[in-house]
């Protein structure tokens, strides 16, 4: 179903966050299922040259013959790009290690920053009907990081519930802020979303007190605990919602898809 309050053409999320381990990948894998279940249309744009969202949605190295490397250096057509995963409506353009030397490659490149833009704007991806794109992003404030804010609409920010999780955020803040500057004016913030949280740790609740202190609406009230099964999942190449739906891991992300597409409609109304 289309949502006749959005402007024509997918909305693009950047999932970003320049620290790994934090949660990308498993908010972008575990958010575009939710947004499925929702009944939307989603695409998942794999930039990390690590290819986790492409190995945790089962499509396995040598399936990657037409990668992001190529979309975005050799402006390759989306369609040899883009594949299909078990779960229907998402789709994944995957990725492969060649990503590791494109920051270096694309520097020459006078259009360096809009490649990613330029490339989800093909023609060929109205016939998609995406509703959704989700851009998971390398672990650093990289010309791949700056490339996926330039082509989003939003930029969507996890946040591991840990000590010094806040001081990473000014840099991505700055550079937020240096885009909306430059090559991208419209660029928001999509959110804050605390993940790997166990609220029975003094520090995971002073984080989350913190971050809300600091950064108020922009943090997601929907939390994503710790949950063993959110971290099983990958391993059988499955989102936490087929893996085990009624998990507190799948829920909340569930919770966080049902938040998202709230604040939508209500900006939209
Ligand atoms: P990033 O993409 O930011 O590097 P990942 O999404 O790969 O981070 O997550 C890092 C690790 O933490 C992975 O092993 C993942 O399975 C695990 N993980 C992520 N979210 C959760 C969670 N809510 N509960 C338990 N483990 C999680
Ligand atoms: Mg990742």
């Amino acid at each position: 179903m289309s949502d006749p309050t959005r402007p024509k053409g997918p909305k693009t999320i950047a999932v970003a966050n320049q620290k790994g381990g934090v949660g990308k990948t498993t908010t972008a894998i575990n958010l575009a299922a939710s947004l499925v279940e929702f009944g939307k249309t989603v695409l998942i744009v794999d930039i990390d040259p690590q290819g986790n969202a492409s190995t945790g949605l089962g499509v396995e190295t040598d399936q990657r013959t037409k990668t992001t490397y190529d979309l975005l250096l050799e402006e390759a057509p989306l369609s040899d790009i883009i594949q299909e995963t078990e779960i229907e409506r998402l789709r994944i353009a995957p990725a492969t290690t060649d990503l590791s030397s494109a920051d270096i490659e694309m520097v020459s490149n006078e259009k360096r920053s809009f490649l990613l833009h330029d490339a989800l704007r093909q023609p060929a991806i109205d016939g998609y009907a995406f509703d959704f794109v989700l851009i998971d992003c390398p672990p650093s404030l990289n010309l791949l990081t700056v490339n996926a804010m330039v082509a989003a609409h939003s930029v969507l920010v996890p946040l591991q519930s840990e000590f010094f999780a806040l001081e990473g955020l000014s840099q991505l803040m700055l550079t937020i802020r240096e885009l909306r500057q430059t090559a991208n004016p419209d660029l928001r913030i999509e959110g804050v979303v605390l993940t790997m949280s166990d609220r029975r740790n003094n520090l995971a609740q002073q984080v989350e007190t913190d971050a809300r202190a600091y950064l108020g609406d922009l943090v997601f009230k929907t939390v994503i605990p710790r949950n063993v099964r959110v971290s099983e999942a990958p391993s059988f190449a499955m989102s936490v919602l087929d893996y085990d739906p009624m998990s507190k891991g799948a829920q909340a992300y569930r919770d966080l898809a049902r938040e998202m597409l709230g604040v939508e409609l209500a900006v939209g109304a």
